[in-house]
C-alpha cells in the first residue's frame, strides 16, 4: 500500500537527509522504523503523507502517487492518518470537537454522525466518559488517544506514528501502546517509528532500521534484536535494550 522507490530528500539543497531510500509496506502490515536520532525517520515517515517534499524518487499510497500538488497532497492526507509524539490536539476544543472537526469539514459528514462516529472511535480507545472535556484536563496518555481516534476518524488506509509514546510519562506508555496493539490486530497497516522493543518485537512485522538517511536493513523483529549483522545495528541496540 506503500511503495518508495529510491526517495532523496535534501534540507534547503544542501544536507542530504534522506539517501535513496525504497521500501514497501503491504496492507495490513505493521513496520517499526528504528534508527539512531538524526537519522531520518521523522523526515521520511512525513514524506508519506505529504508533508514534507522530497527531490527524486517516487512514493505511492494505495496505487496513487504523491505529487505536489494541493490536490493530490489532500487526497493522500485524508487517506494517510499521523499521530505525533507532541499530541497537537486543539486545545480550545473539546475532544468529541477534536474528533468530529475533520470528519465534517473535510469529508461532509452530519454533525450527528460525524458524533455518533467519534464516540464509537472514544469508546475504543477508553476516553468516551472524557469527550466533554477540553485536551489540557487530560493527562498525556489519554490526549495521545484521542489524536489516535482524531486520526481514525478521517478512516485511513495507513497510519503512522512518530514516537507517540515518548513525551509521556512511562506509566501511560502502556495504554498508548494497548490501543496501536488493538489497531494493529484490527488489520490496520501502521509505520511506527518507535523505540518501544517489546511493542516492536509482538506487534510489528517488520523492523526497518535506517542510519545517516540510508536503509540498513530491512528484516523481522526476531533476527533484527537476537541475530543482527550490522555492527551500526549491534551498537544501536546496546543502547537501547
Ligand atoms: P530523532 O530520533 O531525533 O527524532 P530522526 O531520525 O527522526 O531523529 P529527522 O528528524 O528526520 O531524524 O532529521 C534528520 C536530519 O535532518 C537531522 O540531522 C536533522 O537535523 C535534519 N533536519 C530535520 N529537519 C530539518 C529542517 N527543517 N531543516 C534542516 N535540517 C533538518
Ligand atoms: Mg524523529
Amino acid at each position: 500500500i506503500i511503495i518508495a522507490k529510491g526517495v532523496h530528500k535534501r534540507y534547503d539543497n544542501d544536507f542530504h537527509v534522506l539517501k535513496g531510500i525504497s521500501l514497501t509496506v503491504n496492507k495490513g502490515e505493521v513496520v517499526v522504523l528504528m534508527g539512531p536520532s538524526g537519522s531520518g525517520k521523522s523526515t521520511l515517515i512525513r514524506t508519506f503523507n505529504g508533508l514534507e517534499p522530497y527531490q527524486e524518487g517516487k512514493i505511492e499510497i494505495d496505487g496513487t502517487e504523491i505529487s505536489h500538488n494541493q490536490k493530490g497532497i489532500e487526497l493522500i492526507r485524508r487517506e494517510v492518518g499521523m499521530v505525533f509524539q507532541q499530541f497537537n490536539l486543539f486545545p480550545h476544543l473539546t475532544i468529541l470537537k477534536n474528533v468530529t472537526l475533520g470528519p465534517i469539514h473535510l469529508k461532509g459528514l452530519s454533525q450527528d454522525d460525524a458524533e455518533a462516529q467519534a464516540m464509537e472511535l472514544l469508546e475504543r480507545v477508553g476516553i468516551a466518559p472524557q469527550a466533554n472535556k477540553y485536551p489540557g484536563q487530560l493527562s498525556g496518555g489519554q490526549q495521545q488517544r484521542v489524536a489516535i481516534a482524531r486520526a481514525l476518524a478521517m478512516e485511513p488506509k495507513v497510519m503512522l506514528f512518530d514516537e507517540p509514546t515518548s513525551a509521556l510519562d512511562p506509566e501511560m506508555v502502556r495504554e498508548v501502546l494497548d490501543v496501536m496493539r488493538k489497531l494493529a490486530q484490527s488489520g490496520m497497516t501502521m509505520v511506527c517509528v518507535t523505540h518501544e522493543v517489546g511493542f516492536a518485537r509482538e506487534v510489528a512485522d517488520r523492523i526497518i532500521f535506517l542510519a545517516e538517511g540510508e536503509l540498513v536493513t530491512d528484516t523481522t523483529p526476531d533476527k533484527f534484536f537476537n541475530n543482527p549483522e550490522e555492527e551500526r545495528i549491534k551498537q544501536f541496540l546496546s543502547q537501547i535494550l
